[in-house]
């Protein structure tokens, strides 16, 4: 069955369009090496398509037609899985790509010389072009360290490809005598024009989704430190906040203020700078001495918020005092100076049903204000909760 003149033209445009709005969204990010990987997957796919309009009914077009169409499309699927890869931040090697490129097309050049019937050729490069699609669902559904959702669009066309591809062998297995291109090709045709929707919007939601969890990312984090910021931490309160009115085991949760003592004199002793790093330091000592499931941001300038599910006050003194002894156990050693740093810590628990956790961060801050008024370098329960609102450790 072949395409009448104007189905021809209505596939054309859509290609077309669908490679001038792709080129945008790759112009838009190019610095994304996958977004150029797809774009040479999708022009070798369109140049590819649009050279088998011109394959005789016969199927024989000759080997320089043959092999020219059947690159394009083999360099399509390789692109798609390189692109893939890369996408998932996976190393691509260029020699591994140039076999999975030259090698196809030097088989279907001899078994052209060979003079190997048409059929047996054709199921070579279906068997051949199966590889890179299996290869492309395969880099999608293996584990990531991000679970993104978008992928699964374009891991359920390139499974429509095999599947298409094998039926093609298939069917050239049970009956090599099949007569025409189209008789083999047309049930992958179909297949293809599916696909290929999904693969264009699959791409196009997959760049979507990377560079809005970026952007989110970014927006969450606290530049200076690599903490999570106070937006992050309302992500991390709410989520919390969630599963403490659902009742889950995160019912019990314990909030930490921590507070760098006379901060402003490091400033002014060593300049903003050596500031800089000492919150940086403080940070990643925070950061390394907390559990996992554990959020520790960073609150405001020189003040740290640590939210402790599934984790009663009395628990949290043990954990504030370990924090604070990360802290103070070794001076920070930046630009040449040794800085001794100490902590207030503030601390306050969310029961059951009780106060909301922004309330509870309130309480934290009244618990730190009493810990800095008590002489600083403590930890310090907050006294609402706690009747004997005790200093729990003395000052070093
Ligand atoms: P206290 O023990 O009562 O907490 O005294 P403090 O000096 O630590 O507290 P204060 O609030 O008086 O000063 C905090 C200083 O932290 C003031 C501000 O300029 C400085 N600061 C805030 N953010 C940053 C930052 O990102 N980098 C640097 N270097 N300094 C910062
Ligand atoms: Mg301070
Ligand atoms: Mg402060």
């Amino acid at each position: 069955m072949h395409m009448t003149d104007d189905a021809l033209l209505t596939a054309t445009l859509s290609r077309v369009a669908f490679l001038l709005v792709f080129l945008t969204v790759v112009l838009s990010q190019p610095r994304e090496r996958f977004l150029w990987h797809w774009l040479a997957a999708l022009i070798g796919s369109s140049l590819g398509a649009a050279l088998m309009t011109q394959f005789p009914a016969s199927g024989d077009a000759g080997l320089a037609l043959s092999l020219i169409t059947y690159f394009l499309f083999i360099l399509s699927l390789v692109c798609s899985w390189s692109g893939i890869r890369l996408f998932y931040r996976r190393c691509i090697d260029p020699r591994l790509l140039g076999a999975m490129l030259a090698l196809p097309l030097l088989l279907f050049a001899v078994l052209d010389l060979c003079q190997v019937a048409l059929n047996y050729r054709r199921l070579v490069i279906a068997l051949v072009c199966t590889l890179p699609a299996c290869l492309t669902v395969f880099e999608i559904i293996r584990p990531a360290s991000e679970r993104l959702f978008s992928p699964i669009v374009v891991a359920l066309a390139f499974t429509a490809y095999a599947v298409a591809l094998v039926g093609t062998g298939v069917a050239l297995v049970l009956d090599l005598t099949l007569p025409t291109l189209e008789a083999v090709n047309y049930p992958s045709f179909a297949v293809d024009r599916v696909a290929s929707i999904l693969v264009y919007f699959g791409y196009i939601a997959m760049a979507g989704e990377r560079a809005n969890r970026a952007l989110r990312q970014q927006a969450e984090t606290d530049q200076l430190t690599g903490l999570a910021n106070r937006h992050g931490a309302q992500r991390a309160l709410d989520r919390l906040e969630v599963a403490r009115k659902a009742g889950a085991e995160e019912v019990r949760i314990s909030v930490l203020l921590a507070d760098i003592d006379h901060f402003k004199r490091i400033n002014d002793t060593y300049g903003h700078e050596v500031g800089d790093a000492v919150i940086v330091a403080v940070a990643a000592r925070l950061q390394g001495a907390v559990r996992d499931g554990d959020v520790a941001v960073r609150w405001g300038g020189e003040e740290f918020l640590v939210l402790l599910p599934a984790t009663d006050a009395a628990a949290a003194q043990t954990t504030a005092e370990r924090l604070r002894d990360a802290v103070i156990r070794t001076p920070v050693h930046t630009a040449g100076h040794d800085i001794p740093v100490t902590l207030s810590i503030g601390i306050a628990e969310a029961a059951p049903g009780g106060d909301t956790l922004s309330a509870t961060i309130v309480n934290a801050d009244r618990a730190l204000y009493r810990a800095k008024r008590q002489g600083r370098d403590r930890v310090c329960i907050d006294a609402v909760q706690s009747d004997e609102a005790a200093m729990i450790s003395p000052t070093s």
